[in-house]
């Protein structure tokens, strides 16, 4: 009865599920390489690439996966995962500086969030470092996570890789160092977020997601900025808002822009936080990107010659992870591979790593690249046409002007003679499906060598 169509199918609606439940890391992290192998009797056997994997799935996810497989099919009894080869896996592209993450095992830390809070014990206040650009939003943070509802709602935002998560979760960890299990915070995404009232919306399960965001002492919702524009999400999430608000409870919020500049995020919710407590994140200065260094350092317990610090704080300005990521190969490759760190190794490195996220980029470069790869013209793009041969192309092109550019979605509507909310809607389309499509995701990094071979 059960042929392979049937499993393989059955697999596939299962991983549609955790798909949506877990966070886009976490999914392609453990479950993505997985496949189904044989059934026999109420057993389903999956295979996963590696023992580390194996343990982690089993440990986590067993569970949620075998409820989601007796839901469909009840003759299912069990689910035992074995190590085997791992089915060819399209790798998202790591065009960011983040490419080290393939190379530092310690990068794996991100998910040892805990699984009630979803807080990551790294994120503290002990290993966050202060100064001027981000001194105001800091002493509000810790304030708050001694005072619960002293400022709130709590909305800080900044650019890329400045220390927002970073922050918001060290309040979240403080406050879970005060007080133990007496209060519970929760941490989010607002894409899993938005994934989570959507899944909820359509399994009829809207109750359970409710219950799950109403039912804390301390929201944290992280980069609140996707959730505009989805009505459905937002309409409830502004109810979960107010539920929480009106209950005295903590709600802290993360964007990447001040709640006036959320372009479509509704008026009343706007409002609301724009009643709260508002702080931004700068970029950091010399001192402080120096400061960091040397506490990133202190905390791996390794050490760099001055002037490659100060090499390293000079020319890395403006994003703290890019910073820190470039720090760690350059760790990575001193121990492992016994390379001589020296100024002009660090530069290359820089050069090499920054490369890629270049704002050199022009936004020609960009369309003329998708045009020629679909071999459409560029009036095609940017035209009203809506033939499937020009959508995808235009829509892969708003998709690359945000992620390669970091353009703001009034931009690029506008390059593209539209609204920002058709630039983000375009954008989170092409985002999501780049993990469902491995031809999709091929495309990309096709059209992304072009651009960058010019
Ligand atoms: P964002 O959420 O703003 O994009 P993150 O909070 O993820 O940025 O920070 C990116 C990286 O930089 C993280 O690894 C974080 O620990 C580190 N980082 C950011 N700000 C600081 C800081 N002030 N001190 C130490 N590390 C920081
Ligand atoms: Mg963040």
């Amino acid at each position: 009865m059960n042929n392979n169509m049937d499993l393989e199918k059955l697999w596939q609606s299962t991983l549609g599920e955790m798909e949506i439940q877990l966070t886009k890391a976490n999914f392609s992290m453990w479950l993505r390489g997985s496949k189904p192998i044989e059934r026999e009797e109420g057993t389903l056997y999956v295979t996963l690439p590696n023992n580390f994997a194996k343990s982690w799935v089993e440990d986590k996810y067993r569970k949620n996966i075998l409820g989601i497989l007796r839901n469909m099919d009840s003759s299912i009894k069990k689910v035992e995962f074995v190590i085997g080869q791992q089915a060819p896996v399209p790798q998202k592209s790591m065009a960011s500086t983040n490419d080290l993450a393939t190379l530092v095992p310690a990068e794996l830390d991100f998910n040892k969030a805990d699984p009630e809070t979803n807080l990551n014990p790294r994120y503290t206040f002990s290993t966050f470092v202060v100064g001027p650009s981000n001194e105001l939003a800091c002493t509000a943070g810790k304030s708050i996570a001694e005072h619960i509802g002293k400022y709130n709602p709590f909305f800080v935002y900044g650019g890329v890789g400045i220390g927002k998560t970073h922050l918001i979760q060290a309040i979240g960890n403080e406050i879970v160092a005060r007080n133990g299990k007496r209060v519970k915070p929760k941490y989010v995404p607002s894409e899993q977020y938005t994934r989570e009232v959507v899944w909820g919306l359509r399994n009829d399960r809207i109750e359970s997601v409710k219950k799950k965001y109403r039912d804390v002492d301390v929201l944290i919702i992280d980069d609140i900025q996707f959730i505009g524009g989805k009505e459905k999400t937002e309409e409830e999430f502004f109810h979960t808002f107010n539920a929480l608000y009106e209950g005295g409870k903590q709600i802290i919020i993360s964007s990447d822009r001040p709640p006036q500049s959320l372009p479509t995020l509704e008026e009343r919710l706007r409002s609301r936080f724009e009643g709260g407590f508002v702080a931004d994140i700068g970029y950091p200065e010399y001192e402080m990107r120096v400061a960091i260094v040397r506490s990133k350092l202190s905390e791996a317990n390794r050490s760099l010659d001055e002037d490659i610090i100060d090499l390293l704080a000079r020319r890395l300005r403006k994003n703290i992870r890019e910073l820190e990521g470039i720090l760690k190969k350059l760790l990575f490759l001193q121990e492992q591979k016994g390379v001589e760190i020296t100024k002009t190794f660090v530069e290359e490195i820089i050069e090499k790593s920054t490369k890629n996220v270049s704002k050199r980029v022009s936004d020609a470069q960009i369309l003329k690249a998708v045009a020629e790869f679909f071999g459409v013209s560029l009036e095609d793009i940017i035209s009203h046409n809506r033939r499937k041969e020009v959508v995808e192309p235009r829509q892969i092109a708003m998709y690359l002007l945000r992620e390669i550019s970091e353009l703001s979605y009034p931009y690029i509507g506008e390059k593209m003679g539209r609204d920002h909310t058709t630039a983000i809607h375009s954008y989170e389309k092409i985002n999501q499906e780049i993990n469902r499509s491995a031809i999709l995701n091929q495309k990309i990094l096709t059209i992304k060598d072009m651009i960058y071979k010019g």
